[in-house]
């Protein structure tokens, strides 16, 4: 399936929803859960402890719930990501995962680990709709919206592979959550809550990850910036830019088609005055099409002196796109012109490429 150019998709097809998950509800929705099955409430924070803390879905294992419990309560933990495929690179510090979600749907997350922290990249929908034509994933077109337990699960399974010193370097724990892989995360604004939400909260409520290590990355979907502002969760907004200018970003980036530069611009600085966070700008640099000097003026003119970081990220090759990375000069010049206007700026140090991992490559094919 692709999309026509410029196509724009905000709901997927009409699809069965997955399997009521644990990590679906807030606590006080699990102590009814719990309820409603007959045990008592205080259940839900056992449960939560293993799936949460200790990281295991095998009520057999959970000694402290009595016997005749466990059936009942592990419908509550259905299994939602099937493994089908892992590649690593990096010396196995860079792990993508393929995975299959009940339906069929094919989704990847990407685990990076550097020697002071580790990121989990994860998807929030099962494709994108947003069809930019640089990314591979929205080429592909919107296959439906994830749930939030599938987008909780994607850390927890990186953070179990950590946990077990399967990733050298010894046991570790996820300390940033980045919604940069498959998939729209504005575009399924309540399920993507939901998960932040479970991210954040500590143990025995959900996995207890520093909102200031939470990105949320968007094409700009101006409205839902807005109620993430006043979600009361400092996590980072990150807007992916790519070109300064209309006429440029409504071909590189189709919602530009109904929101211009300078109103997502005004709701990213609205956003970081709201969270006090700084807002990474993403500009993926591509060879001659929007890697020129007077574009690095034009957009340090429209950021300076804002709380804002731009992140240049060399553009990553997909199949089927003409495109590719800038030349070396040109990008160390758009740079220079950038900190000409103080802006603070760097160049993502991009990780899987080796194993289409990278930025934009994510197409979940078997
Ligand atoms: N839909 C969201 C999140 C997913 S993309 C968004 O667009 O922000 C994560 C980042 O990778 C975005 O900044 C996206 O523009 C960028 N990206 C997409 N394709 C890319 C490519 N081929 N090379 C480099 N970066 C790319």
């Amino acid at each position: 399936m692709s999309q026509p150019p410029g196509q724009l998709t905000f709901v997927g097809p009409r699809r069965a929803r997955p399997a009521r998950h644990l990590a679906d509800l807030s606590m006080a929705d699990r102590r009814a859960a719990v309820t409603e099955l007959g045990e008592k409430a205080f259940r839900a924070d056992q449960l939560s402890r293993h799936y949460f803390e200790r990281l295991t879905t095998d009520v057999g294992a959970m000694t402290d719930l009595p016997a005749a419990a466990r059936e009942k309560l592990a419908t509550l933990l259905p299994d939602l990501l099937t493994p089908v495929k892992e590649q690593t690179t990096d010396r196995g510090t860079t792990r993508k995962t393929l995975w299959r979600l009940f339906d069929g749907a094919l989704v990847e997350s990407v685990l990076m680990r550097y020697p002071d922290r580790v990121t989990m990249c994860v998807s929030s929908q099962a494709g994108c709709g947003m069809n930019c034509p640089f990314c591979a994933t929205g080429q592909a077109g919107l296959t439906r919206n994830m749930s939030t337990a599938e987008i909780v699960e994607q850390v927890v399974a990186g953070a179990r592979a950590l946990a077990a010193g399967e990733v050298p370097g010894g046991p570790g724990r996820v300390s940033n959550v980045v919604f940069m892989g498959m998939g729209e995360p504005l575009a399924n604004y309540k399920q993507v809550i939901g998960a932040v939400r479970r991210l954040v909260e500590p143990a025995p409520d959900g996995l207890g990850i520093s909102a200031r290590g939470v990105t949320v990355s968007t094409v700009g979907l101006v409205p839902a910036i807005g109620k993430l502002a006043d979600e009361g969760l400092p996590v980072t907004l990150a807007l992916s830019l790519h070109a300064p200018d209309d006429e440029l970003r409504d071909t590189l980036v189709p919602i530009n088609t109904r929101w211009k530069v300078a109103e997502v611009l005004d709701a990213a600085w609205a956003y970081a005055a709201r969270t006090k966070r700084r807002v990474s700008i993403e500009y993926a640099l591509i060879k001659d099409i929007n890697d020129q000097e007077w574009r690095a003026d034009l957009l340090g003119k429209l950021i300076k002196n804002k709380l804002v970081h731009v992140n240049l990220i060399p553009l990553n090759p997909t199949p089927g796109s003409k495109w590719t990375a800038s030349r070396p000069e040109d990008e160390r010049a758009f740079v220079r012109r950038l900190e000409f206007h103080g802006v603070p700026v760097t160049v993502r140090d991009t990780r899987g490429r080796e194993i289409d991992g990278a930025c934009g490559q994510l197409a979940a094919a078997e």
